[in-house]
């Protein structure tokens, strides 16, 4: 819960800020394999990797969790995000109620091209419109 909130803190005032010289080539198309987007995963990869190092080391379990659990986000993320939302790997698709308000909603995220106006930062937590919409799309 914590990293959703804290992505979701980074996407929108510094993606969507001083960073967007980084994010900008996620939301306008290059047709290059890696993005500069990419560049965030390390963001978030090298406390996690130091947390658990050094959790390990100094056996702090807390510190150990907390490094784990921002890799767990890290591993969810990229399944969502790269693999079923933006098939950047084709081996995993997303089906069913969740994951289509979910794709839809980040697909709106990126209707917007441009440092402002956009809206959806989070990932993983979904609009509740969404699900409305997904639940009229699929029953009714
Ligand atoms: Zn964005
Ligand atoms: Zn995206």
């Amino acid at each position: 819960m914590g990293m959703e909130f804290a992505a979701w803190a980074l996407h929108k005032y510094v993606m969507h800020g001083f960073l967007w010289c980084w994010h900008q080539d996620h939301h306008v198309v290059t047709g290059k394999t890696f993005q500069k987007n990419d560049r965030f995963a390390l963001f978030f990869a090298i406390p996690s990797f130091l947390l658990i190092l050094i959790g390990h080391i100094q056996n702090v379990m807390w510190l150990y969790g907390v490094g784990f659990g921002i890799m767990a986000y890290g591993i969810a993320y990229f399944m969502v995000h790269e693999v079923i939302i933006h098939r950047r790997l084709t081996f995993l698709r997303g089906r069913g109620f969740y994951f289509l308000a979910l794709i839809r909603a980040h697909l709106d995220h990126h209707k917007v091209q441009t440092k402002e106006g956009c809206f959806n930062f989070g990932m993983l937590i979904v609009p509740w419109r969404y699900f409305v919409w997904a639940f009229k799309r699929r029953f009714l």
